[in-house]
């Protein structure tokens, strides 16, 4: 049994949907397929759950999201219409009661009911659509099965219910060579509220199937060859990687190659699950595997872009040392407010944090830190993480840059620098 997965760009309009049925088809079965969010559809909810919890007219912007998902129907059958409304009707109900009263709730929790209906209507016209083309699947409601705590927008998977429970009701779904359509990015709590795993986290929902179901292999679908030894947005010369090996693969999405959500590779990992990185636009290639490489052979250099960081300089107003129970005190911060460190570099009067700029979490972080200590604060910043770096690599990446900050282990290289002004610096 496969485990696939379609990114928001593989189905972002009918034509695209239609390539997607091509693809589905042209492999055996049983087969899962989980489904993104189309398009842009979730940034686009993210300002829809933003207007409203500021008081602001979100209806308008919503219905916009609906009409376009309607208009992709009704351009591969508006028959399909019939079926898709009322499929999606209590969806869509539910959302507009929490918009409604969003005002008043944690924005996470609003934010991961409104967030969700993404990946509700896409599955919905996707599964629809297949069935109309004569490619027979079930349409499954993750949420019955992925089970998570309630950090809304990064919930935690509890694990044993989600695989007692993918065991007992999906697994029979596919014994007979069923095809099930589901969503990506979703889960849900004890007490039946949705969540969300994360931005990108379609990836990851994948790679919790395969883990539970025991697949034989996972293939993520997306718009590049497969995975590269740089972003193709800022190296032209970004090379594919035909093989990698899943340390290999976590570190790279760890420090924020986009490519892959940085939690799908550990389960795959356990059971030795290879996950193939397979381009939609050309679907005959043969992508990267990544798997449990013994000799990983020759892999170029790897570097990985993250763009819009911050760092805090932080020292002791009293001119003390930046000592045991102040770092107990700022990583505590950082792990309430839940923002992860990117790169910590720790001197005797200072030290020095770069993470992610979520305007969000970021103010109650600061005012904390502001509460003990001197902050101040840079950006925008972005942080290149080389692997397997070399002199040279590491001389060309600093040219015209000014360096805040620098680490190095054996393999990997770090470097903290100014985003340029002019769009990325970086395009060869
Ligand atoms: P999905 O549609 O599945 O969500 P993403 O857009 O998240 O896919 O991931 C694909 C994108 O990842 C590519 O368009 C590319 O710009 C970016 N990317 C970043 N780093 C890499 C890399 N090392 N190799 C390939 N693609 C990369
Ligand atoms: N639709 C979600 C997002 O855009 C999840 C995903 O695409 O993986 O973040
Ligand atoms: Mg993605």
């Amino acid at each position: 049994m496969k485990v696939f997965k379609f990114g928001g760009a593989s189905i972002r309009d009918a034509a695209a949907i239609k390539h997607v049925a091509n693809i589905v088809s042209s492999f055996g079965r049983p087969l899962v397929v989980v489904v993104s969010a189309m398009g842009k559809t979730t940034n686009a909810l993210e300002q829809v759950v933003e207007a409203a919890c500021n008081g602001n007219d979100a209806g308008t912007r919503l219905q916009e999201i609906l009409d376009s998902h309607e208009a992709v129907l009704a351009e591969l059958d508006p028959k399909l219409l019939t079926m898709y409304r009322p499929a999606t009707e209590q969806d869509v109900q539910r959302s507009q009661r929490y918009l409604e009263r969003a005002y008043n709730l944690p924005f996470d929790l609003v934010y991961d009911q409104v967030v969700s209906l993404g990946e509700l209507l896409s599955t919905t016209l996707v599964s629809l659509y297949l069935n109309n083309r004569g490619i027979g699947n079930t349409w499954v409601d993750i949420r019955d099965y992925i089970r998570t705590d309630n950090t809304y927008r990064d919930g935690r998977v509890d694990w044993t219910f989600t695989e007692g429970k993918v065991a007992e009701k999906l697994a029979p779904m596919l014994a007979d060579g069923g095809l099930v359509v589901t969503q990506g990015f979703l889960g849900s709590t004890n007490e039946g509220q949705t969540t969300t795993l994360g931005r990108e986290g379609s990836d990851y929902t994948a790679s919790i199937l395969a883990y539970c179901l025991g697949a034989e292999c996972v293939m993520v679908w997306k718009d590049v060859p497969g995975v590269l030894n740089a972003d193709p947005r800022y190296f032209e010369r970004a090379t594919k990687i035909d093989h990698l090996s899943y340390h290999d693969a976590i570190e790279m999405t760890y420090y924020g190659a986009k490519v892959i959500h940085p939690k799908t590779i550990q389960p795959l990992q356990r059971k030795k699950i290879p996950l193939h990185v397979r381009s939609f636009i050309k679907p005959e290639g043969s992508g990267t595997v990544i798997s449990d490489l013994t000799e990983p052979g020759f892999v170029p250099p790897m570097i990985v872009v993250k763009p819009n960081q911050v760092m805090y300089t932080l020292s002791t107003p009293d001119f003390s040392f930046i000592a045991e129970d102040h770092l107990s005190y700022i990583y505590e911060q950082f792990a309430r407010s839940r923002v992860k460190m990117n790169l910590v570099q720790h001197s005797a009067i200072s030290l020095r944090v770069c993470f992610d700029q979520d305007e969000r979490k970021q103010g109650p972080l600061y005012d904390a830190l502001e509460a003990r200590f001197e902050v101040k604060e840079d950006k925008p910043l972005k942080l290149l993480t080389l692997r397997y770096y070399n002199e040279d690599l590491l001389a060309q990446m600093k040219k015209g840059s000014q360096v805040l900050l620098e680490e190095r282990s054996r393999n990997t290289a770090q470097l903290l620098l100014w985003e340029k002004e002019d769009g990325d610096g970086l395009k060869e």
